[in-house]
């Protein structure tokens, strides 16, 4: 198998794919017609209000729905003015384990709910694999706006929304934030250093405990370090207490 054919197998099997289609010779049968995964349109600009998130909301305290209310309408950069919605997060407040990405990609700015493109679902299979469901845990990133072409963050965006993610962080009061990638990384350490060399050490950032590991985007891209990245999120969700 060649190196191309073996990373696309371990892909689609980490998708939930049992099988991979094979070339069939033309007696046989066709296969059964399998429907479509459309992407979902960008709604135009003034077609009313964006598409709502997945996730059910939990019931929030009026304090922090005004809050929400309030990061929904920022303006504080020029993301403001490219972004289909603002990405807020998406957890209960008081769970134990967060997690930090670096920004919304195209797909979380559609949907309005973090980490539910292809990088997000690697996430989300494998928490699950490990027993720990979405909702048993908070979902952020350093920018709630997604910036076009997914370019990285600039520092202007970044010092304009992390005075919102530290509030939020107040808010939830999780035990462990779990840094997912470079950018959370080494903007909530404030360090230089590479993930790479930082992953799966303890730290301390905004006075939380601080589990810094690979992005799942990065993961998709090397699936090498597929293992390690489970071993980190074991790490995680025992340490919250999510599982034993
Ligand atoms: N990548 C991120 O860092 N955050 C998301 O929400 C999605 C992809």
């Amino acid at each position: 198998m060649t190196k191309h054919l073996k990373r696309h197998v371990e892909l689609e099997r980490l998708f939930g794919a049992d099988f991979l289609p094979i070339a069939r010779s033309p007696a046989a049968p066709p296969p059964p017609a399998a429907p479509a995964a459309k992407p979902l349109p960008a709604p135009p600009k003034d077609s009313g209000p964006p598409s709502p998130a997945r996730s059910e909301e939990p019931p929030y305290p009026p304090d922090f729905r005004e809050f929400r209310r309030e990061v929904l309408e920022c303006t504080k950069c020029g993301l403001s003015s490219s972004r289909t919605q603002v990405v807020f997060g998406v957890g209960a407040l008081g769970v134990p384990l967060m997690f930090v990405g670096e920004a919304p990609g195209q797909d979380e700015d559609l949907q309005g709910e973090p980490f539910v493109g292809r990088a997000g679902q690697l996430l989300t299979r494998t928490l699950k694999e490990l027993g720990v469901e979405r909702s048993q845990v908070y979902i952020g990133n350093i920018l709630k706006c997604r910036p076009p072409a997914n370019r990285t963050p600039q520092p202007d965006e970044m010092s304009a929304c992390m005075p919102w993610l530290v509030k939020q962080i107040g808010y939830v009061k999780p035990r462990i934030i779990c840094g997912l990638g470079n950018i959370a990384v080494q903007t909530l350490l404030n360090t230089k250093t590479g993930i790479t060399r930082l992953r799966g050490k303890y730290a301390q950032a905004l006075g939380v405990q601080f589990f810094p590991t690979f992005h799942p985007a990065y993961i998709l891209r090397n699936m090498g370090e597929l293992r390690l990245f489970k071993e980190d999120l074991r790490t995680v969700c025992k340490d919250a207490g999510l599982i034993s």
